[in-house]
């Protein structure tokens, strides 16, 4: 019996979980922690900020940019290269090939 996922997909399920705990334990912080009382210029609670903030700010850009990499590399695959391959490498048709449709 087949297994039901490969070890690339068990590393991109883990990633996934874990870039979204990640995601998801900062915005809580940031959320919870943004009116605190702030002890002045070494506020370790503000530093803490500063880190969660940042973190959010490179997982979000690097969805993006793996959602849009995803979805350009389906259309090239399922539009753009058919459509020159059909167009520059086989330009035959049944004419060409001398087949007779008429039995
Ligand atoms: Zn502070």
């Amino acid at each position: 019996m087949k297994g039901r996922f490969n070890l690339r997909q068990w590393a991109a399920l883990v990633t996934a979980l874990i870039l979204t705990v990640v995601l998801w334990s900062s915005s809580f912080f940031v959320f919870t922690h943004l009116s605190h009382e702030c002890t002045g210029r070494h506020c370790s609670v503000c530093h803490e900020l500063e880190i969660c903030i940042s973190a959010i700010s490179v997982i979000s850009e690097a969805i993006g940019t793996a959602a849009v990499a995803a979805v350009s590399c389906q259309i090239t695959k399922y539009t753009v290269l058919p459509y020159f391959a059909g167009r520059f490498l086989c330009p035959v048709s049944l004419v060409d090939l001398k087949i007779r449709m008429d039995n």
